[in-house]
């Protein structure tokens, strides 16, 4: 008789319903944005726990964030009536992998309560072995040779892997080796980092066939997420799970028994001489699989190749085309009807990523097509204060109309870009959250910064002096600076003034003491300077001196660069102060501000980080030519590097579901220096009509700047470029650009107005006073 429909598969559309029901044998459902294919895996998972099909420890279901993890359990909980208390095996890779690692720590020569190494761990032992070759570390940095390993975990390659080339790329051929030590070093230290989270389980299953077996057998179904993501060695990984030929003899699924023979790898266990390549002659189907017991595995990969946006951190797009190779008889799955956003939105963004080549080509449609539905808005703004001010005043006008700031977002494409805004949203004390990494001023570049200003303000800030007293390292080591706290708390006294003490005697071993005393007299002179010189200069200066900025500029890691921005953002914010002190005593607020999950909060966060969310109204500041496309992206990647952006614009822009803000600034301050921009040619590639160009607030109206926004609609913004108003901004630009922000004075004084809103703030706008 007919089934009663359970109450999770209505409202699916009926491509969603084949691709929750179909449970057995491979499915891959390929779609855009916002089609539902989040939603299809949870409900594919409830559907699997309520026909019984497997047990909830039976299913593994990969996520891209922990965060997502927790949310798919919550809604999975509800589909099935809160029944899903163990779902242990639903995470991100790192988390599952994790949790293998604990339980067979010993197959990888681990003991089960192995720490796992930090970055900057890492970084310390990589440094230790490279002097240890006698190698100069300055020459072949420890940071450069960790994004090396790190590339090659990703790519699932062990020391004895890894390409000539590579090899010989470090150290004058020294790689191979170095790498090796590094792994032997960790094992003494029953440490791992992060990449050896998925490499030492891959590792452990290829060489223990039993424990292969055992995970083939327990994983009945594999679910993943933002397959498009994935990198080679997550990939490995899934294959050899996915690799089910046996079930029990109990389970009502399966028949046969499972052949043992070609899992054992004739490589020993060297998960790297397992390319893709290799493994596919181990593939499910193939003859090799022992016995013609090969059953196709129950796994479902959902992913969208347009989202592909961690190119740069080893993820291969080509893992989702090479699907179909992989499982042969894969169901595949099309979903193209999009439920989360207007057609004004979809419009826009399908037509910005159609500039891409090499796509798959999909087709997005949506029924959410009400006339009053808002275009996609484009904003111009002055400069980012300008634009943090206005994207604070829409949101403030969302509020109003009564919206939840739970449901706005900003997404930036670079973190130094959050600084403005948070600083804004203190000041109006509207709520936020910073999603996926750590507030501006948490960050660890700009604590450090922050610590030599506070030990030139505030002498006695112990805490503040121990963390630079060493940073960058100036041979202070633990002793050193346990010699200056003991005898400041003998004397009473600060570690500062202690330290002065000390250089003057002969209590510490003369390297180390002129490199105190070294210290001891910088921070004497800066602390001189404070009131005679601009504190944003001193600042400046201070970092300069110390040589911290030297030590990022030294650093050819892939965060370093934005490290360095951040760094020229905290220097350029503090110039909207009275003084230093001033500026701390702001900064002291900002990190006061609450950051609790329950409150009512717009949420910042990277476009990276927003891939699978979605907000009702979304803000896109930044969009100019150098930030957004990124310069970095454009230089190191060329033709793949500017789609692999432009796909992050379309992550952006299918983030939001009923209202989204773009804005460029006509003025920003990038490396340091004031330079007029050009707005980004993603702009242009937005169709008109879904687009309106905002006029800016007549509030905004007195500078000569904005005499380009008289936009006509039916251009597009490359004639706008060209259009006489469009120049004379240009020409406004270059005088603003001409010097620092004193020459800007001509144009603050046109902002006092603005001023009067900021009274928290007032004391710190000299300029404009
Ligand atoms: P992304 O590619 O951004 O990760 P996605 O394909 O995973 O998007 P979901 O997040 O699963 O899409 O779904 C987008 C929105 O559409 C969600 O709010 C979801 O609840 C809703 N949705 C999906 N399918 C349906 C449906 N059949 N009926 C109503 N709403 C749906
Ligand atoms: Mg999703």
């Amino acid at each position: 008789g007919a089934r009663q429909q359970p109450d999770y598969l209505t409202g699916l559309n009926p491509e969603q319903r084949r691709a929750v029901e179909t449970t057995e044998g491979p499915v891959l459902v390929l779609a855009g944005a916002g089609t539902g294919k989040t939603r299809v895996l949870t409900t594919r998972i409830a559907h699997i726990l309520a026909q019984g099909l497997a047990w909830p420890s039976q299913v593994l279901a990969v996520t891209f964030t922990n965060k997502a993890a927790r949310e798919m359990k919550a809604r999975i909980g509800l589909l099935v009536g809160g029944a899903v208390e163990g779902m242990p095996w639903l995470g991100t890779f790192h988390s599952i992998g994790v949790k293998m690692l604990r339980r067979h720590a010993e197959l990888a020569g681990l003991k089960s309560d192995f720490t796992i190494l930090d970055t900057d761990d890492q970084i310390r032992l990589l440094k230790q072995l490279i002097q240890a070759e006698g190698l100069d570390d300055k020459r072949w940095p420890a940071r450069q040779f960790a994004m090396m390993i790190d590339g090659w975990k990703n790519k699932g390659f062990g020391p004895a892997d890894i390409p000539e080339g590579d090899a010989r790329a470090f150290a004058n051929g020294k790689g191979r080796e170095l790498y090796t030590a590094y792994q032997n070093r960790l094992k003494t230290l029953n440490a791992c980092d992060f990449g050896d989270l998925l490499c030492h389980p891959i590792r452990v299953l290829k060489a223990n066939p039993d424990v292969l077996a055992e995970y083939q057998q327990k994983f009945r179904y594999i679910l993943v997420d933002e397959y498009q993501d994935t990198n080679t060695a997550q990939y490995l990984w899934l294959r050899l799970l996915a690799q089910r030929r046996v079930s029990a003899p109990t389970s009502p699924l399966r028949g046969g028994r499972r052949s043992e023979q070609s899992e054992a790898d004739p490589g020993g266990g060297d998960i790297g001489a397992d390319t893709p390549t290799r493994l596919d002659t181990v593939s499910p189907t193939s003859p090799q699989g022992g016995g013609g017991n090969a059953a196709p595995p129950n796994i479902c990969c959902v992913g969208d190749d347009d989202q592909s946006i961690y190119g740069w951190r080893g993820a291969d797009v080509d893992n989702i085309l090479r699907f179909e190779k992989d499982f042969p008889g894969a169901t595949v799955v099309k979903l193209e009807r999009n439920y989360r956003s207007t057609a004004h939105i979809l419009g826009a963004a399908s037509h910005l990523i159609g500039h891409n080549e090499g796509r798959l080509g999909k087709t997005l449609f949506t029924d959410a097509a009400d006339p009053d539905d808002p275009k996609v808005n484009v904003h111009a703004a002055w400069d980012s204060e300008e634009e943090a001010r206005a994207v604070g005043e829409t949101i403030e006008r969302h509020q109003r109309d009564g919206n939840n700031l739970n449901d706005m977002a900003i997404l930036v494409r670079a973190s130094f870009q959050m600084r403005e805004f948070e600083d804004r949203f203190v000041t109006l004390g509207l709520n936020y959250r910073v999603i996926g990494g750590p507030r501006f001023y948490e960050r660890m570049e700009v604590r450090d910064a922050m610590a030599y200003f506070r030990v030139v303000c505030q002498p006695a800030d112990d805490l503040a002096f121990e963390r630079i007293v060493n940073t960058p390292k100036r041979g202070l080591g633990d002793a050193s600076v346990r010699l200056v706290h003991d005898y400041a708390r003998r004397k009473g006294m600060p570690m500062l003034a202690a330290a002065a003490e000390i250089v003057a005697t002969e209590e510490m071993k003369p390297k180390p003491r002129a490199a105190l005393r070294g210290v001891v007299e910088n921070f004497a002179r800066w602390q001189e300077r404070l009131d005679s010189t601009p504190h944003a200069e001193l600042a400046e200066t201070i970092l300069e001196e110390s040589g911290y900025t030297a030590m990022w500029q030294a650093d050819r890691s892939a965060d370093a660069p934005g490290r360095l921005e951040n760094l020229k953002e905290l220097i350029r914010s503090m110039e909207e102060f009275e003084s230093m002190r001033a500026f701390l005593e702001h900064v002291s607020l900002v990190m006061d501000a609450e950051q609790n999950e329950d409150l009512d909060a717009v949420s910042i966060m990277t476009l990276h980080a927003a891939k699978g969310l979605e907000f009702d109204t979304v803000f896109l500041p930044g969009w100019e030519e150098g930030l957004f496309p990124h310069q970095r992206a454009l230089d190191e990647g060329g033709r793949s590097g500017l789609e692999e952006e432009r796909r992050l614009a379309y992550v952006g822009l299918t983030r939001a579901k009923r209202n989204c803000h773009i804005w460029f600034v006509s003025n920003r301050r990038i490396h340091g220096l004031w330079q007029s921009t050009i707005p980004s040619r993603f702009l242009d590639e937005l169709p008109t009509d879904h687009v309106d160009v905002a006029e800016p607030p007549t509030s905004y109206g007195g500078h000569g700047g904005y005499g380009q926004s008289r936009f006509d609609r039916a251009d597009t913004f490359s004639t706008r470029r060209e259009s006489p108003g469009w120049r004379r901004a240009q020409a406004n630009q270059t005088e603003a650009t001409r010097g620092n922000w004193g020459s800007r004075s001509g144009i603050a004084v046109e902002r006092i107005g603005y001023g009067e809103t900021d009274s928290g703030f007032g004391a710190g706008k000299g300029s404009v006073k």
